[in-house]
């Protein structure tokens, strides 16, 4: 069973974001990942099929613009697609504006990624959480607000998920959940 985490933080989030990735290892995975918002506004995702220790390495070795306080974090479990570096979360959208971390199945992810790779949808993955990166990407293009987005995206979901949404152009995280479970909290630090 994979995990989920995501935070804005009044300190670095990719901290937060390992210790939990961490504290999910018990559940059983087989890659992990985190998108990290920098200073200067751009999103850094760093994924490996390896351990959460690996990931660890591989943010140590980041060299480039100082990370930020808001980030999400993933331990997948594969359901959909191989595992792989490409199949692991977290996801985006055809622009990179959106990464997604989802925890579940969706149920009709084939019949949607035939429909959005039809209207131009470039998929860079096979795994059926990415729908969600482009069903989210067409409503930003109608709605600019990231939760109308979301919402506007999930009624055509069928399944099962605990997700987030980081967008970076804002740095706005959204999170939903349906029959899969979502935990949210405010603390001194910040909110997770
Ligand atoms: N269905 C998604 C995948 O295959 C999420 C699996 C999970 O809950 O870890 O990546």
């Amino acid at each position: 069973m994979c995990g989920i985490i995501a935070c804005r933080t009044s300190a670095p989030a990719i901290d937060y974001l390992l210790a939990a990735l961490h504290r999910l290892e018990y559940r059983g995975y087989d890659s992990a990942g985190v998108a990290v918002r920098t200073v200067a506004g751009d999103i850094v995702r760093l994924r490996t099929v390896g351990r959460v220790d690996a990931l660890v390495r591989l943010v140590a070795g980041w060299a480039g613009a100082e990370l930020d306080g808001v980030g999400i974090g993933h331990t997948r479990w594969a359901t959909h697609g191989l595992v792989t570096e490409g199949n692991a979360h977290p996801l985006c959208d055809c622009m990179g504006r959106i990464s997604l971390v989802h925890n579940g199945i969706i149920e009709n992810a084939d019949r949607l990624r035939e429909a959005l790779a039809l209207s131009g949808h470039r998929f860079s993955s096979t795994v059926d959480s990415e729908v969600l990166c482009h069903l989210i990407e067409d409503q930003l293009m109608i709605a600019s607000d990231l939760n109308d987005a979301v919402q506007a995206a999930l009624t055509a979901l069928e399944g099962s998920w605990a997700l987030a949404v980081l967008e970076e152009r804002t740095g706005r995280i959204v999170v939903a959940a349906n029959r899969s479970p979502l935990i949210v909290a405010h603390t001194g630090a910040g909110d997770f």
